[in-house]
C-alpha cells in the first residue's frame, strides 16, 4: 500500500486518503513526501 508522510506532523497517510483532498487529515499540511526514498546516513569519519 502506498503511503505518504506528512512533512509537518510526520504522520503516515494512506494515498487513498489523499485522492480527493491532498491535505493532511491530521494537521492540514499540504506537503508530503514518500517515505520510500530512504536516505542513507553517512557519517564522515
Ligand atoms: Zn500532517
Amino acid at each position: 500500500m502506498l503511503t505518504y508522510k506528512c512533512f509537518k506532523c510526520e504522520k503516515k497517510i494512506v494515498a487513498k486518503n489523499l485522492e480527493k483532498r491532498f491535505v493532511c487529515p491530521n494537521c492540514g499540511g499540504k506537503i508530503f513526501y514518500k517515505p520510500r526514498t530512504k536516505v542513507k546516513k553517512v557519517r564522515a569519519v
